[in-house]
């Protein structure tokens, strides 16, 4: 009977550990230049030499300065299995290139290895670059260059091309001149590619994720099943209710090293999607599961019976109503202000008696008598603002009807610190990213 949410926990935990990894997907490993380098140029294809990238950036850079097009230059070593067409709308969707409302954007994405060219026209171009003038711009000259391996002056020319036909639209020239001797090609990728594969290995954010996920979710299985064995072990009924109810430290810890993790794994190079998703699902699982095993405990509190302790017979609690002439006049004062609970469990089989006390927090220890009878009041003399100190008023006195200790503070509260310097709304169109334009899937691809 009481398997059955545990099996449920169970299940949860399981499909979360799987969904996990499967959140990594090869357009999302596309780095946004603008936030890495400040540059419109992402060579995850390693193809372009630093004179090509510099050449290809400065395009991309003037055409914004004059017209406001961004145009982003990325290349990859393969597409995962997808499309060039659906790999360069996602990665145009993600950078959100272009102005925002205008979204005038422009991106061109080469694979490598796919040996695949593509345009990807936003949709405020789309009249000025329609679907045929791109196929004949990615034409013009950089296939020719890319079959033969001159992946950089390739994609000069194609951007120069392309670049030049955006802003003779909006009326304005480029001045994009051809250099005087062509720049070196990046070596062939090949033998860069060897050191890479090592690096990979000692540090892979996806496997880091997980073994996040799943050391959060161990974890609050852990404290789940530390809590069950409390609570089964705890004798009398007040005692299980604080179990139950208690107060949910593990919850807050999973979500402090959740958020810890996530920090590390990006300052470890990991990418921003899969330990984020992992930090959301991983407490969230065990926020779910403890508040669940709360609930279960709360229904087996309300069927509780203390067995005696020298027959085993099911005892009858006296209620709390009726428990005032068991109780001292202190125990009843403290029950009254909270710091303790008194029950008194009589067994109608061998007529045992069994008395259990379980401290409670409403009110602490009295420094006079010594009685869990303190409790305290506070109150605000004066409110703090942001020029001077408040004040604030602590009364504690000792509901202990034989003692009459009570004892007033006042202390100061800080100042409330002034809101930082109102930040203006800053533009999507700042200089650290893309704008925020959007494509609608026009544009043309070739094969090389
Ligand atoms: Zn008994
Ligand atoms: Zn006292």
């Amino acid at each position: 009977m009481n398997g059955k949410p545990l099996h449920c926990i169970w299940l949860l935990l399981a499909l979360g550990a799987i969904l996990l990894p499967l959140q990594g997907e090869k357009p999302g490993e596309v780095l946004n230049p603008r936030k890495t380098s400040g540059s419109f140029v992402a060579d995850g294809g390693d193809v372009l030499s630093p004179a090509y990238f510099r050449m290809i950036d400065g395009i991309c850079r003037e055409l914004q300065a004059k017209t406001t097009i961004e145009m982003a230059v990325v290349t990859v070593g393969d597409l995962g299995g997808l499309g060039i067409e659906e790999f360069a709308e996602k990665v145009f969707h993600r950078f959100a290139i272009g102005a925002r409302g205008r979204d005038n954007g422009l991106l061109l994405i080469c694979s490598r290895d796919d040996r695949m060219l593509r345009l990807e026209v936003g949709y405020g171009l789309e009249a000025d670059i329609p679907d045929a003038l791109a196929s004949r711009l990615l034409e013009r000259e950089a296939l020719a260059h890319l079959r033969d391996g001159r992946f950089g002056r390739g994609l000069f020319l194609a951007a120069r091309d392309i670049a030049v036909q955006a802003a003779g639209a909006a009326g304005v020239t480029l001045t994009i001149a051809e250099p005087a001797a062509w720049p070196a090609e990046a070596e062939p990728p090949m033998s860069k590619v060897q050191p890479q594969p090592k690096k990979n290995k000692s540090w892979d954010p996806l496997l880091a994720s997980l073994y996040f996920g799943g050391g959060i979710l161990a974890f609050a299985l852990l404290a789940i099943a530390l809590t069950v064995k409390r609570f089964n072990k705890a004798r009398g009924r007040a005692a299980r209710a604080r179990i139950a109810g208690g107060t949910q430290a593990s919850v807050i810890l999973a979500w402090i090293a959740a958020a810890i993790s996530f920090f590390l794994i990006l300052g470890f190079g990991g990418k921003f999607l899969t330990p984020f998703v992992a930090m959301l699902a991983a407490p969230g699982l065990a926020t779910f599961g403890r508040l669940f095993t709360g609930r279960m405990l709360k229904r087996r509190l309300a069927a509780y019976r203390l067995p005696c302790a020298k027959c085993g017979a099911t005892m009858d609690m006296v209620e709390d109503g009726e428990d005032e002439k068991f109780l001292t006049e202190e125990q009843a004062a403290e029950e009254k202000a909270g710091g303790m609970d008194y029950e008194f469990w009589h067994c109608p089989q061998c007529g045992a008696e069994e008395s259990l006390a379980v401290k409670l927090d409403k009110a602490g220890v009295c420094p006079q008598c010594k009685r869990r009878t303190l409790t305290s009041t506070t109150a605000a003399l004066v409110a703090a603002t942001r020029e001077r100190e408040g004040k604030t008023r602590v009364i504690e006195s000792c509901l202990n009807p034989t003692c009459n200790y009570s004892r007033i503070r006042e202390h100061a509260t800080p100042k409330l610190s002034s809101p930082s310097p109102s930040s203006p709304a800053s533009p999507r169109s700042s200089s650290g990213s893309f704008g925020g334009g959007r494509s609608g899937g026009g544009g043309a691809s070739k094969k090389f």
